[in-house]
């Protein structure tokens, strides 16, 4: 799965627009290419990147505007090196930065208040070249925001929970969404829900998957544990064709749960969810966090055998729990004075530590990351997901999505392939082309402690 925002932006965009659409993970962005107005949409962690691609169009005379969390929670930063900023949701914002460019009235910052989830358009998915991403699929948006608060969340404390109307989404689906042929059709009519919590309100969710019955269509989305819990509502998914969940499970240890606020989530259910997923023919892939104020050495150290000891096997996903600016866990650690010296927003990717968990030294935070994403994502891991789960569910489409699951978990690793890296905010240097290019232009990284 890919962001779509480029292919969002497109669909609010006036209809006399010609737009074109990059997705640097696909493709490099012709930097001698001429445009009229750029819109850059990122994560916290690319802020450089960004700046440094805004400043050469700008030197050529291409106006930039950047969108996103990072983007309204940094405007006076981001100012500086932008000719436009939007703060807040797009779709009544970027079509007033355009109508305002087109007069030549552009302003600094753009701020209009949300139109509501039914304001949401098609987005352009004639747009989107399947031969640059080969196993991507085109995604869809039915809801935002989350009725949790957990407290590493950006979404906590910043967005309520609101969605879509269902015949809005199933419309979109029908009859605008392009689907990718590759791979002889096996994942023809495969796409993705981009939501965060596409299960925030259980109501909304069985209302949506009635209507997906009809579609015939296969589909994957985020949610949260306490829908795995209700079997009744886990079998409609699947009915409507939900092949892959993925939840954010963060933690098995008791003490680190309760630290993130994320009492959603029920351990001692942990193996009937993940049994009752996989036996209604749904792939289920749980997230994991290192650096949570309740872990510990020997916690960490026996998560691998936590994880054996669970009947039931599941693709498990790891990361270090993240300070984001906008969060409660930012306010908490910053007040206690445990952000780490010297981050940099780059250091914000999911994969760095840049804070001092609190019964665990930096270093040994970082070395248990490392090693339990070589553990977790090795070729027996990858043996065990084949041997335990493709026999589980014989609904259409299952086993296949079996076993293109399986370099998922391989993929696990993929975060600490690189061996010059120290995964702890401050040690790690900026990529080099960057760095290159900030030197070039007297950039300078925004710093965050
Ligand atoms: S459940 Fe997920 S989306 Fe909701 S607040 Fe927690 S981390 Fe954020």
């Amino acid at each position: 799965m890919q962001s779509s925002v480029p292919e969002l932006i497109a669909g609010i965009c006036p209809p006399h627009v010609e737009v074109e659409i990059f997705n640097e993970k696909e493709v490099d962005i012709p930097l001698d290419r001429h445009w009229d107005l750029v819109f850059f949409s990122y994560l916290h962690s690319y802020y450089e990147h960004t700046k440094v691609l805004s400043t050469l169009f700008r030197q050529r005379g291409i106006t930039t505007v950047a969108g996103g969390r990072h983007a309204g929670h940094f405007a006076d930063d981001v100012e500086k090196y932008f000719d436009a900023v939007v703060i807040g949701e797009p779709e009544a914002n970027v079509p007033a930065v355009i109508e305002d460019f087109e007069k030549g009235q552009l302003k600094r910052r753009y701020a209009l208040p949300s139109l509501g989830p039914a304001a949401i358009k098609p987005q352009r998915y004639e747009l989107l070249d399947f031969k640059l991403s080969p196993m991507r699929m085109s995604s869809i948006e039915a809801s935002r925001g989350c009725p949790f608060t957990c407290n590493f969340c950006v979404l906590t404390g910043h967005e309520k929970y609101r969605y879509r109307p269902v015949a809005d989404v199933i419309d979109e689906i029908r009859t605008k969404m392009a689907f990718n042929k590759n791979f002889f059709g096996l994942i023809d009519n495969f796409f993705g829900f981009v939501d965060n919590n596409l299960g925030g309100s259980p109501k909304y969710l069985r209302e949506l998957c009635e209507a997906l019955i009809p579609l015939k269509k296969n589909w994957g989305c985020s949610l949260t544990f306490n829908i795995l819990k209700d079997e009744s509502l886990v079998k409609l998914m699947a009915q409507a064709g939900c092949r892959y969940i993925y939840t954010g499970l963060e933690s098995l240890n008791p003490d680190s749960i309760k630290a993130m606020n994320k009492g959603q989530n029920k351990l001692s259910d942990v193996d009937a969810v993940i049994r009752r997923a996989f036996s209604n023919g749904i792939i289920l892939s749980f997230g994991l966090l290192v650096g949570s104020d309740g872990d510990t050495n020997e916690y960490l150290e026996k998560v691998p055998q936590y994880l054996a000891d669970l009947k039931h096997f599941s693709i498990t996903f790891l990361g270090i729990v993240c300070p984001y600016p906008e969060t409660p866990f930012y306010r908490q650690v910053q007040s206690e004075g445990r952000l780490l010296p010297g981050t940099i927003s780059r250091d914000y990717d999911g994969y760095t530590l840049c804070h001092r968990p609190k019964n665990l030294h930096p270093s040994e935070a970082a070395e248990h990351f490392v090693r339990l994403c070589k553990q977790l994502g090795s070729f027996p891991n990858l043996l065990r997901h084949y041997s335990s789960k493709l026999l589980m569910s014989n609904l259409p489409r299952y086993r296949s999505g079996i076993l293109f699951s399986g370099p998922e978990i391989l993929s696990i690793r993929n975060p600490v392939k690189n061996p010059e890296r120290r995964y702890i905010a401050g040690l790690d240097s900026i990529e080099a082309w960057d760095a290159e290019q900030m030197a070039k232009l007297g950039l300078e990284p925004q710093r965050l402690s």
